[in-house]
């Protein structure tokens, strides 16, 4: 294992917060998806299994999880950014993102503007829920803990909007037609893998994992078996 140490002997523990798809969701009893593959690469060259850990989203950004010994890796299609990076440690990044509006096909609306007055749905500690507080300052902004809440309300009517990332957005769109995603808006945003801070030992492993993933084509692969292009 060259020198990392693993909570659980033989295993890579990992937290991430569920659903997200195609990045990670439950398919049956088991967890699947584009980032579920990358970590299945990681634990193969520590010779570990991958194990998984669900926890809230909450607990993953702040870096509680990682701190207490919750698990050793965190994957959650979580954004690299400057407050996160304080209370713990990011790989290189390895997917681009940005927030996106998803509303229903029939509402007719396709700007931040039109959303003064309405309720829309954002998740707890995302960088979607620090966007929309910052750039959408007339909207009614209602909290949920995961996508699967957040895709509920706007089913349901309790929300007009949400914004998140554009990813599981896009993903939702495509198997619910009646929705869909009509603005990204540019945030740049990069994820990454978080350590506990200073677990240097396990960093190098997983961005050495990643970038040889994407010299020897299973990086390729994986995106195309979950975004299909
Ligand atoms: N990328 C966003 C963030 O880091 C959302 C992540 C998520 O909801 N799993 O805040």
């Amino acid at each position: 294992e060259g020198g990392v140490e693993l909570t659980n002997d033989g295993q890579l523990t990992w937290c991430t917060s569920l659903p997200y798809e195609p990045f990670e969701f439950q398919q049956g009893d088991q967890v699947v998806g584009f980032e579920v593959d990358l970590v299945a690469l990681i634990a193969e060259r520590l010779n570990a299994t991958p194990t998984v850990v669900v926890t809230a989203f909450e607990g993953i950004q702040s870096g509680t999880d990682l701190t207490v010994g919750t698990c050793d890796l965190a994957a959650a299609g979580m954004t690299i950014t400057p407050v996160r990076e304080e209370n713990f440690d990011f790989s290189e990044p390895f997917f681009d993102a940005t927030q996106a509006l998803l509303v229903r096909g029939d509402s007719g609306i396709t700007t931040a503007e039109q959303l003064a007055g309405r309720n829309v749905g954002v998740q707890n500690g995302t960088t979607g829920a620090d966007y929309a507080a910052t750039n959408i300052p007339g909207a009614n902004l209602i909290t949920f803990e995961d996508l699967g809440l957040l895709t509920t309300a706007i089913q349901t009517g309790q929300v007009d909007a949400v914004i998140q990332d554009n990813g599981p957005l896009l993903s939702f769109a495509t198997q619910n037609p009646e929705f869909t995603v009509t603005t990204e808006f540019d945030t740049g945003e990069q994820y990454g893998m978080g350590v506990r801070t200073g677990n240097t030992a396990l960093l190098e492993v997983v961005n050495e994992v990643l970038a040889t993933s994407r010299t020897d084509g299973t990086y390729d692969a994986a995106y195309e078996k979950w975004f299909g292009t």
